[in-house]
């Protein structure tokens, strides 16, 4: 649908304007304070003008179809009107007012109704619960509030959100970015965050792109929208909320109850270059950030200070964050001391105080770091504010000269850091506006901005190609019965066996002699297990016996786990045993993948056994995974500690590890529709260069 109408209409009708206030008055005082040239129609049949400008006692007797209408008027009276509106020909609307699906029950028939006139007239509606949209570049608004300010308002950031409340925080702070198009797009009955999104990808006056989202509606276009923002250069800045636990439902394997829809939000973000935020202040250092001439390439932040304890506070915050601020070389810090003397600490944060000489020595400390290719954002990191009640005067436009001078020299973008989010100096964010730079603030959210950007501007490392160096895939749809819903674990393995993940050596068997037969092939200690696909989980039934040492210790495993598995009623049809080597030592750990309603195939990683379900602290990454992924999953998790050299025990065989969850990755991937649940739980990852070995797996298949 087009929503060209919607958010630049040429003309803009009124439903329900009058002199006393409401939106509709608040909208035609705006539309007047920002300059719109086109007609506006004030239509109510209790009066003859509305701000002395001629009113329609109704949307039929307008003299021509109006590109948009306005409701201001209480929501039962909304359907008869958008009726009047489609007959007239209007190609927009929006909807003010509240007790729509919000509400459920009658509200939410009462927005079906509206949304399925709309349709019908192929009418883009804005709402309702909403605030309008505001068009600064175009000289147009619907938003319900009065604009004090027109000029201060234009500018390139695009901001669609489902919160009015949200649309009014951002557009209180317009001290360093302005707006090319805000939406406050309310319960987006018709119009959705989708489409306002498709719309600023291709707009030229937008930038970068801030989204605050309650539900993704349309989950494959939402996506692909991403891709394209990313592909035209145009940051998406997202808060999300409201994150339910939508997977919980009908869930079978562990990872599954783990991947709940928040997580796997974040790292649709994360695969889709999009970059999340958690709050309005890192939104809006983002957004700031997003202003500069320059934005980081990458990663590496320098901050320089005046003061060791600011330096110390910055580095504690940037090493939890897991910020890059790369240390000084021998080499550099040696030219820095050159000129400063004796600096403390690695130099970054680089307190270049010194011997106290502030002009020499500041623009010397950036000189330093300015050549280092592991920088690629510089930071002076100095106080103050609106109102300064101490300190000298002089220094507040002196740091902007400084910063401005070493960036006219440079490559690399200049940033003034205040150390609170929020607290800042107008004259320094104008002086330093001019030269197309950017104050920022906040030593979480401020640095945190930088780095998102940087990481950003790196752009994704490549998919995986399929099967890259990996024997050919098992099918699914090949090789197992689509009714079987889960596929036992000797099944399992054999299919990941051969993807190259290397398993335990086992044996399925029917009874005692043959399972004394297989554990002498297999050579003790061996395993017995109870083997169905109906026996997801073999502990809870007690149905696992490990570390069996001789023919006596099985015969007892045997009759023990007999007399358990008699008792079930009804007896699993395809009941058996599985003996399998004990795999002696090394250290547990899970692989899974589960599927999002919403967003399909995601890969989790962490400690194995319960841990996992207690500690929560599991990676994910959506599939098809990206090169270093596996790698990384490893590292963020608490697992990576004891994966490490810990206690004179030697590291455990990470490589080989890495190179399972790819193997686990790509077999998921190229079998995606028929994959709803994958776990491998546990892998035992043995010591460097002795490799992994899946010890317990499950894969449950897609209803058909
Ligand atoms: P469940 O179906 O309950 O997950 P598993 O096959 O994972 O059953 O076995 C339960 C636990 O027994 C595992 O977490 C692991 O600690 C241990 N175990 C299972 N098989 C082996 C094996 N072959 N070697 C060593 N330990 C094993
Ligand atoms: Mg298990």
């Amino acid at each position: 649908m087009n929503i060209d109408a919607l958010v630049k209409p040429r003309s803009v009708a009124i439903v329900g304007a009058t002199d006393r206030g409401g939106p509709g008055r608040a909208v035609m005082e705006s539309l007047g304070a920002i300059g719109f040239t086109g007609p506006i129609y004030p239509v109510n049949p209790k009066y003859p003008t509305v701000l002395n400008v001629t009113c329609y006692p109704s949307l039929t007797d307008l003299p021509e179809a109006p590109d948009m209408v306005v409701f201001s008027i209480r929501n039962p009276l909304i359907p008869e009107q958008m009726r009047l509106a489609a007959r007239r020909g209007a190609r927009a609307a929006v909807i003010y007012d509240s007790g729509f699906a919000e509400l459920g029950g009658d509200g939410a028939k009462l927005q079906d109704e509206i949304a399925g006139l709309a349709r019908e007239a192929g009418m883009a509606v804005c709402g309702p619960n909403c605030m309008g949209i505001l068009n600064p570049p175009a000289r147009v608004t619907t938003y319900k509030q009065s604009i004090m300010e027109p000029a201060a308002i234009t500018g390139n950031v695009g901001i669609v959100s489902q919160s009015g409340s949200v649309c009014i925080a951002l557009l209180s702070d317009l001290r360093r970015f302005g707006v090319s198009l805000s939406v406050s797009a309310g319960n987006e009955a018709v119009t959705r965050t989708v489409d306002y999104l498709d719309y600023l990808i291709d707009d030229p006056n937008t930038k970068v792109i801030a989204t605050f989202t309650e539900t993704v509606r349309e989950p494959e276009r939402y996506v692909a929208a991403l891709d394209r923002a990313a592909d035209a250069g145009k940051p998406v800045v997202v808060i999300k909320v409201g994150r339910t636990e939508r997977t919980q439902h009908a869930i079978t394997s562990h990872t599954g109850g783990l991947a709940g829809s928040s997580r796997v939000f974040s790292e649709l973000l994360r695969a889709h270059r999009a970059i999340e935020v958690s709050d309005l202040d890192e939104m809006t250092e983002v957004l700031a950030v997003c202003q500069g001439k320059r934005w980081p390439q990458g990663r590496g932040i320098s901050v320089i200070t005046g003061s060791g304890g600011l330096a110390e506070l910055i580095l504690d915050n940037a090493t939890g964050l897991g910020l890059d601020l790369p240390p000084l070389t021998p080499a550099e810090r040696g030219e820095a001391e050159c000129v400063l003397g004796r600096i403390t600490g690695d130099g970054n944060p680089f307190d270049a105080w010194g011997n106290g000489n502030y002009a020499v020595n500041l623009p010397h400390a950036m000189s330093v770091v300015d050549k280092s290719d592991r920088i690629d954002a510089i930071c002076y990191c100095a106080d103050t504010s609106n109102d300064p009640i101490i300190g000298q005067p002089s220094r507040i436009l002196e740091n902007v000269a400084m910063l401005t001078t070493a960036a006219r020299d440079s490559t690399k973008p200049y940033y003034l850091l205040s150390s609170r989010s929020g607290v800042m100096n107008r004259r320094q964010i104008d002086g330093m506006r001019q030269e197309g730079l950017v104050v920022i603030g906040g030593t979480r959210q401020g640095l945190g901005a930088l780095d998102r950007i940087g990481r950003w501007s790196q752009g994704l490392p490549a998919v995986r190609a399929a099967g890259a160096g990996a024997p050919a895939t098992p099918q699914l749809a090949e090789r197992i019965d689509a009714r079987r819903r889960t596929i036992n674990e000797h099944d399992a393995k054999r299919l990941l066996a051969e993807c190259g993940i290397p398993i335990t050596r086992e044996q399925r068997v029917a009874d005692l002699a043959a399972a004394k037969a297989a554990a002498r092939t297999l050579g003790y200690p061996v395993v017995l297990k109870a083997l169905s696909d109906v026996i997801a989980h073999k502990t809870e039934l007690g149905v696992v016996a490990v570390n069996l040492k001789n023919d006596d210790e099985l015969s007892r495993a045997h009759a023990q786990l007999s007399e358990r598995l008699d008792k079930l009623d009804p007896r699993p049809a395809d009941l058996g045993f599985l003996v399998q080597e004990f795999v002696a030592g090394g250290i547990e750990v899970f692989a899974g993948v589960s599927r999002d309603p919403d967003f399909g195939l995601s890969l989790a990683f962490g400690m194995g056994g319960v841990a996992i379900e207690v500690m929560r602290d599991f990676a994910l990454r959506m599939l098809p995974l990206r090169q270093g992924d596996a790698e990384a999953m490893i590292a963020e998790t608490r697992a990576a500690a004891l994966l490490g050299a810990v206690r004179g025990s030697e590291a455990a065989d990470v490589e080989k590890l890495a190179a399972c969850l790819y193997a686990l990755g790509d077999f998921a991937w190229q079998n995606a529709e028929r994959i709803a649940e994958i776990d491998l739980n546990p892998i035992k990852v043995m010591a460097r260069g002795k490799g992994c070995t899946v010890v317990d797996a499950l894969i449950v298949q897609s209803a058909l």
